[in-house]
């Protein structure tokens, strides 16, 4: 449950640079009043946005994140209409509270409101009905304080500061609805979201920081350069950290198995050259599956998949594949065949004892035990190539499968082709 801030660990540290640069000593050759001297610097960085929300918007909307969409979306248009070095520029949006104390308010209710929503709309597209509801809840806030003060309707929108000086544009309000995000998203089933929200917190603090800077900037008509930059960094870190999570995404729908969370076939294939010369291949097949499947259905089965797959990843302290089906790979980088026997054999035991719960349908809930056969191999001495070795250690599983089943079988010369 606990928001999986490894995971978004570099999406984080994209969205919090900015923090750190500002407060970095401003002088000094490597300080952010010789950076902001560059033109082209602040110019790249200013820019950068642009093309990252956009890119990030297409990739999001590749992996049906609808909701990672709505969020760069969101803050595409902050960025374009908020950011903009002459305040002259913001036209309808320049009302009297400073743009700090409108998004102080507007994001995070924005970003709660888009994530509060999981359980009643679910869009599969952005182009959709749904899709466009929930843009309009994650802008609907922006436009309630805007028009609100546009109307001189500020009484109950008044801003009570946390902070009494006001260098931080931090209400009542916007600090609720900060913690309502940070609650909603720690909160959230679903790993890809909580994942992504961990990011987006970053983000959204990271944004409302560098605005409170530029707040603090007074009696200019135009924002100093160095605050450009800053501006620009914020956002592209937003941007970048969007975009490593959608690659992250994208990562995992083609190296991860959904049912068991383990790597595949595919991950396997392209470890295996990668591997050293001394390794144990070990091939994990569940016995009886298909009359387990027949007897107590297809959900029970994977329910067993995901046990069996969870005690060869945590017992066996080698990098466990879903090979396919009721298949698994394990294997076992510097390990001698008895080394790699004793571990498997604690293992297969283990999960022999193991009593679990099944309920067929229609029938009252049982207890069951599932067995494995493994049949292993190692690389090194006769067997030099990954294909000769898990050929060999399929023919061990055979072995495994011929003499009973529920057993480890090490594959030897005179039982191999
Ligand atoms: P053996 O002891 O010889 O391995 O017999 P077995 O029944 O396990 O082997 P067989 O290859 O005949 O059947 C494998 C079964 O695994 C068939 C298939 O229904 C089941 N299976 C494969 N993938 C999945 C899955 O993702 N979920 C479930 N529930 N069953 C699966
Ligand atoms: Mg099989
Ligand atoms: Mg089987």
């Amino acid at each position: 449950m606990i928001p999986r801030l490894t995971a978004a660990g570099p999406a984080i540290i994209f969205c919090c640079l900015p923090i750190v640069l500002s407060l970095l000593p401003a002088g000094g050759p490597w300080g952010l009043d010789a950076w902001a001297k560059s033109r082209a610097l602040v110019e790249t960085l200013s820019g950068l946005p642009y093309v990252l929300f956009p890119l990030s918007v297409f990739l999001a909307v590749r992996m049906h994140q609808v909701r990672a969409a709505v969020i760069a979306l969101l803050l595409f248009f902050v960025y374009g209409v908020f950011s903009p070095a002459d305040p002259p520029l913001l036209g309808f949006w320049a009302v009297k509270s400073s743009r700090a104390q409108i998004l102080a308010l507007a994001l995070p209710a924005g970003f709660s409101m888009v994530f509060v929503t999981t359980r009643w709309i679910q869009p599969a597209r952005l182009l959709s009905l749904s899709g466009f509801a929930l843009l309009a809840l994650a802008l609907f806030p922006l436009v309630v304080v805007v028009g609100a003060q546009k109307a001189g309707f500020v009484g109950w929108l008044e801003l009570q500061w946390v902070v009494s000086d006001a260098r931080w544009a931090l209400s009542d309000l916007s600090v609720f609805f900060l913690l309502l995000f940070i609650l909603v998203s720690a909160l959230q089933r679903d790993r890809t979201l909580r994942e992504f929200n961990a990011m987006a917190a970053a983000a959204l603090v990271s944004v409302l920081y560098i605005f409170n800077l530029v707040a603090l900037v007074k009696g200019t008509a135009a924002l100093p350069p160095r605050m450009i930059l800053l501006q620009g960094a914020a956002f592209s870190g937003a941007g970048l950290g969007i975009l490593y999570a959608g690659f992250r995404q994208y990562w995992r729908k083609a190296y991860r198995d959904e049912l068991t969370a383990l790597p595949n076939r595919r991950a396997l294939d392209e470890e295996v050259p990668l591997l050293p010369d001394r390794y144990v291949w070990a091939m994990v097949d569940v016995d009886h599956f298909k009359k387990f499947n027949d007897t107590y259905g297809h959900d029970q089965g994977d329910h067993v998949l995901q046990f069996v797959a969870a005690q060869l990843h945590k017992g066996t302290g080698g990098r466990a594949y879903r090979y396919g089906g009721e298949e698994f790979s394990v294997i076992l980088p510097f390990t001698t065949l008895p080394q790699a026997q004793a571990l498997l054999e604690t293992v297969r035991s283990r999960l022999a004892a193991e009593e679990l719960t099944v309920t067929a349908p229609g029938k009252a809930p049982e207890k069951v035990r599932v067995t494995v056969s493994v049949g292993l191999a190692s690389h090194g001495g006769r067997l030099s190539g990954p294909d000769e070795v898990q050929r060999a250690a399929d023919q061990a599983l055979y072995e495994a499968k011929r003499a009973g089943r529920n057993r480890v079988v090490v594959y030897t010369a005179q039982g191999g082709p």
